[in-house]
């Protein structure tokens, strides 16, 4: 090993463990430097949002301190991302900068222009996969090109996940002596105490996310097929804001799974492990979408949606963001979502068919609303939800499937615990009518279920 320095610009690979940027420069300098460069610019116009910058803050802190008890030390800068990188390499002689890539279109063009920059100055800079089980390119259908359809992509890939393993974390060589920023000089957290709650659902870093992993396949796995879909319960994992910040790899997810699976002899074990690797798969299906398909981040993927006459700002929306509508299920999902940073998917399903087929408004309303307020936000799963829901995306529900938010609260909330949970002032209703819209509902459903479908025949011709 020569003497060099490492720079390991961290991004949305929050971890020591199975983190190849890391492991590349622990194993090729003798210094390294773990970097996180706040430049939040750089991703516009999709910027993180307010619920993303309580978990960074958060993630960051929890990265910090385990890299102290590794023997290193977490180094914030501020942006513009170039400049920093190029004054931290001017401080340290630093001759190879390593980072793990990201599938966001402007993130991809900006990663380009650094590398391409750097090389320039005759600095190595080299990137790996840590986020994803199979990058975009190397996934394609018989005939050649991208997978539009979910299920095909999903049989494509599932033979290679056997071979994936995750790495364990490098003994890491000494950090060479610079400045940091101060993290809360990055003004991550919210100014309003709205997000004082979300430490009572999330313990953002590492450790919480393995610790969540370990409780749903302790509890959950084997009831997952059915149990994901009641939103009263914590029969899903809640991973995805921790693998959205790279907090756990997916190959760690995928290992761990495999592991407990292997010991695990309940009944439906095994139809629950590869069902939930089933669902990691969509994961994997939006990046592979969002990188073959950028535009898809403002415009739909079904071509036939070009023209759809959306409705924009409406009277309506306030009501919808507040859990206002008067409509159970769907005032539970956008109050617990405002509470916790969190929607449990089926009702993210619920509350998008309303907004954009009873309220007919535009998806993107609702993408942004989520973006805003989701600790799990991600670009490529957020645009694929909002497409599916809206009829309009890859392999979407047809637009004419118009979910009805009272049989759907009837079906997957039938005793009433969650919307009991989030719209206390309806807990005296009884079970037969809990899920009917209130007198002060926003809308009649049967009639803007009409309205929908009369819309969609434009479409259609
Ligand atoms: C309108 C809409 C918007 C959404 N926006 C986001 C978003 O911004 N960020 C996000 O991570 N997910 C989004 N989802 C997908 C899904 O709702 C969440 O991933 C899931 O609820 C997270 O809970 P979990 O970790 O307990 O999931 P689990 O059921 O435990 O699944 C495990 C992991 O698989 C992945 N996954 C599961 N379902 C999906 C899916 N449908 N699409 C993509 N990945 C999936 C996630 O990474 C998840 O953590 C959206 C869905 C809809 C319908």
């Amino acid at each position: 090993m020569t003497q060099s320095t490492a720079i390991v610009w961290l991004r949305r690979d929050l971890r020591l463990a199975d983190n190849p940027a890391l492991r590349y420069a622990a194993e090729h300098a003798a210094r390294v430097l773990p970097v996180f460069i706040h430049a939040p610019d750089e991703e516009a116009p999709w910027q993180p949002g307010a619920a993303s910058n309580w978990w960074l803050h958060h993630s960051l802190l929890a990265l910090s301190d385990d890299l102290k008890a590794a023997g290193s030390k977490l180094v914030i800068r501020n942006g513009p991302t170039l400049q920093a990188l190029r004054t931290l390499i001017d401080e340290t002689n630093a001759t190879l900068v390593v980072w793990n890539r990201l599938y966001d279109p402007a993130v991809i063009k900006r990663d380009k222009q650094i590398k391409a920059a750097l090389r320039d100055n005759n600095v190595e800079a080299r990137s790996f996969n840590g986020y994803l089980l199979a990058e975009p390119w190397t996934v394609e259908t018989k005939a050649g090109g991208p997978y539009k359809v979910y299920t095909p992509f999903w049989k494509s890939i599932r033979p290679r996940l056997d071979q994936l393993h995750p790495e364990a974390a490098p003994d890491l060589p000494p950090a060479p002596r610079v400045a940091s920023d101060k993290l809360d000089a990055l003004n991550l957290l919210p100014s309003l105490g709205w997000a004082d709650g979300f430490h009572d659902h999330w313990t953002p870093g590492a450790t919480g996310a393995h610790d969540k992993l370990d409780r749903f396949l302790e509890d959950a796995v084997h009831r997952y097929p059915d149990g994901r879909n009641i939103p009263a319960r914590q029969d899903t994992s809640r991973l995805s804001p921790h693998l959205h910040f790279g907090e756990i790899s997916p190959r760690e997810v995928l290992a761990r799974v495999r592991e407990h699976n292997a010991a695990d002899s309940r009944p439906g074990a095994n139809k629950g492990a590869e069902k939930f690797l089933s669902e990691l798969a969509w994961r994997e299906f939006a990046h592979h979408l969002l990188y073959h398909f950028p535009e898809t981040l403002e415009q739909p993927l079904n071509p036939r949606f070009k023209d759809f006459e959306w409705l924009w700002d409406t009277d309506d929306l306030p009501a919808w963001q507040r859990g206002d509508t008067g409509i159970p299920v769907v005032d539970a999902g956008m109050r617990e979502l405002w509470q916790t940073g969190y929607m449990h998917n089926r009702v993210r399903m619920i509350v998008g068919s309303l907004l954009t087929k009873n309220l007919r408004t535009h998806w993107l309303q609702g993408a942004r609303w989520f973006w805003d307020t989701l600790v799990d936000a991600n670009l490529a799963n957020n645009t694929l939800g909002w497409q599916w829901i809206a009829g309009c995306g890859a392999d979407a529900a047809p637009y004419f499937r118009i979910f009805n938010p009272v049989t759907q609260g009837e079906k997957f909330d039938a005793d009433g615990d969650y919307v009991r949970r989030f719209v206390p002032e309806l807990a005296d209703r009884s079970n037969k009518h809990l899920h009917q819209p209130t007198e002060a509902a926003i809308i009649d459903l049967k009639r803007s279920r009409q309205t929908a479908l009369t819309a969609y025949d434009v479409v259609k011709a």
